[in-house]
């Protein structure tokens, strides 16, 4: 991957303009009991997807959202963008809490705000082409009445996502087109109703290798000639570190440390954080990996521990952490984390 200029990326986040807020988000899932659970007890067990995440994101920047599987990532992104209910809290895009809204202002609202999945294959449709595939959202927000009659914006998307000449790729279908290719086709089409944010899950994870690069750094490059922000759910700190502005750290439904890409990597201040990055980073067989620095398993969303949830795992923990949940709190800069051993 090419190297990345750090001054330009501080800059988005010094000098951004907030376009959404976050606050105490929560999305908890009912969990069906068994027939003698449900007699032993009326409580309602719920699995605690995301417990009360807050965060702003700045206009143009790229967000990682970053942790191991099953840590709330796509949950919190998917409740954003209302394609499930938040159980409380409040999304704010430009003024309006996203989840007050009717289907309707919805309608209009999903304009701003599309996602790319982990797996372009399937979330297209095999018997459209290109040109379809791309002009679908136009024509759902009522921007275009045919795929004919999209062709000017949809050669645009193209180009941007550097398929030129467009024309040679309009026609194909997405077995024609290599996963990368496929994977463009997917950010065009986000593209290609102007939104302000793109939520891209996982977007290079099932391609190979020598491409993801490629993909990313075209994310990069639309954040920075489009203004388009983007928020980018992975479990691979490296790929964070190479095109994140930010990047916030995800454990069992909590946000544990937010900062600058270089704030997060290079001064880790959560014992969570630095398990991840000692586990991709170093590539020193005697460096004490993720499994050595953190004890046993990630414990269940549905009874998550008491105190700090990383505590049972934890080898830093004090008896503050097993009564006391530790607040994210502003370190420096922008960096923040929530961890009792930081605050001492
Ligand atoms: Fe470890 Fe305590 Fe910090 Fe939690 S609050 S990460 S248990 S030191």
């Amino acid at each position: 991957m090419g190297a990345v200029n750090t001054a330009q990326k501080s800059n988005v986040v010094e000098h951004g303009e907030v376009i959404l807020q976050v606050r105490d988000l929560v999305k908890h899932f009912p969990v069906r009991m068994g027939f003698w659970q449900s007699m032993k007890t009326k409580e309602q067990p719920v699995l605690r997807a995301v417990d009360g995440v807050s965060l702003d994101v700045y206009k143009g920047e790229v967000l990682g959202l970053v942790g191991e599987s099953g840590c709330g990532k796509t949950t919190l992104a998917r409740t954003i963008l209302r394609l499930t209910d938040a159980t409380s809290g409040e999304a704010i895009l430009e003024g309006q809490n996203i989840f007050d809204l009717n289907e309707a202002e919805m309608k209009k609202l999903r304009r701003k705000m599309q996602i790319i999945f982990q797996d372009p294959y399937e979330s297209m449709n095999p018997r459209m082409d290109v040109q379809t595939v791309i002009a679908e959202p136009l024509i759902l927000q009522g921007l275009a009445s045919s795929a004919h009659d999209a062709r000017d914006v949809v050669a645009s998307v193209l180009a941007d996502v550097e398929m030129v000449p467009p024309e040679e790729y309009m026609g194909r279908y997405p077995h024609e087109l290599s996963g990368g290719q496929r994977q463009r086709v997917a950010v065009a089409r986000a593209l290609s109703v102007d939104p302000d944010f793109i939520v891209a899950d996982e977007p290079v994870s099932m391609l190979d290798v020598s491409i993801r690069g490629e993909v990313l750094n075209l994310m990069l490059r639309l954040s920075r000639t489009r203004g388009v922000t983007f928020i980018y759910i992975t479990h691979d700190l490296a790929t964070a570190r190479h095109i994140c502005d930010r990047i916030a750290v995800m454990y069992l439904g909590k946000i544990v440390e937010m900062g600058t890409a270089d704030e997060v990597i290079q001064t880790p201040l959560h014992p969570y954080t630095t398990a991840l990055i000692g586990a991709v980073f170093v590539p020193d067989p005697r460096h004490r990996g993720f499994a050595e620095v953190l004890k046993g398993e990630i414990p269940s969303p549905v009874n998550p521990p008491q105190g700090c949830r990383l505590h049972p795992r934890c080898p830093y923990t004090m008896d503050i952490c097993k009564q006391v949940e530790p607040p994210l709190v502003l370190h420096e800069g922008t960096h923040q984390v929530a961890c009792h051993r930081a605050e001492r």
